[in-house]
């Protein structure tokens, strides 16, 4: 049984990284410092396939649709195969659920700005200015200082994605085969034809040829049990708007998770 370990991620070095550069407007950085590289975390893991619960595979156990009885001898089918929703892999890569993120980004800004508070500094914007700067900077200075930072994305809050609203972060829909009825396509076809019957009545060895002449119509319903060709037994299949990743990149910020207006 493999595991899922859920990383911890943190904000806090995204946060920190924005307002190093916002702070190069009140003191340039050095000739040849680093440049500062505003990486967000990843925010990808890895889930545990919703088809067949990590197992890699599905066991379908065949019920009576009516077919049993009518069409076959011995008994139901039991199916066990590679499930078709992660290819047999138990799990599949998505990306964390945004509301939950959200929740962690909040904390994480919490945290940032606390520890800049702590230190006597000055808010601008997002960003914090030491004191001891703070009475040099004119307003320009500030917007710049702000601008630098920069906003959250009203959309997403500076995680860059959003959760899927076609399955509403689930990562699957439904089976769209109509007939699938728990993995297997049930399908009935009722045929009715009609036989004329020529009075054939067998009368001590001899054939009554005289025998009168009959129709009778008659109607069949055949049900017809497969594997669903659509999901293949696994019910479901991935949705198709987020293709199972449960979330989408942010349209609002293209992923950026910031405010664009202001770059
Ligand atoms: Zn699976
Ligand atoms: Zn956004
Ligand atoms: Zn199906
Ligand atoms: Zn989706």
């Amino acid at each position: 049984m493999m595991s899922f370990l859920l990383f911890a991620i943190s904000f806090l070095p995204f946060f920190e990284a924005r307002n190093t550069a916002a702070n190069y407007i009140v003191s340039p950085p050095e000739e040849g410092a680093a440049e500062v590289r505003f990486e967000r975390p990843v925010l990808e893991l890895v889930s545990k396939c919703p088809a067949c619960e990590a197992e890699g595979v599905v066991v379908l156990e065949e019920t009576d649709f009516g077919q049993i009885n009518a069409t076959r001898l011995g008994k139901a089918k039991r199916i066990r195969q590679k499930c078709s929703f992660c290819g047999g892999k138990k799990s599949l890569v998505t990306f964390m659920n945004p509301n939950e993120l959200e929740v962690q980004i909040a904390r994480d800004f919490e945290k940032y700005k606390a520890t800049h508070l702590a230190k006597g500094e000055i808010p601008v914007g997002n960003a914090f200015v030491p004191n001891a700067s703070y009475e040099a900077l004119d307003r320009k200075k500030l917007k710049l200082i702000e601008k630098t930072y920069g906003d959250a994305c009203r959309s997403c809050h500076w995680s860059g994605i959003e959760e899927c609203g076609k399955c509403d972060g689930r990562g699957y829909v439904k089976c769209p085969n109509g007939d699938c009825k728990g993995g297997w396509a049930v399908t009935k076809n009722t045929t009715s034809y009609s036989k004329t019957s020529s009075g054939g009545i067998r009368n001590h060895g001899s054939y009554n040829s005289s025998g009168s002449t009959r129709r009778y119509s008659r109607k069949e319903t055949k049900v017809t049990v497969q594997l669903c060709p659509d999901c293949e037994g696994a019910k479901m299949i991935r949705c198709p708007k987020c293709l199972g990743r449960k979330a989408e990149v942010c349209k609002k910020c293209n992923g950026l998770g910031m405010k664009q207006k202001n770059f």
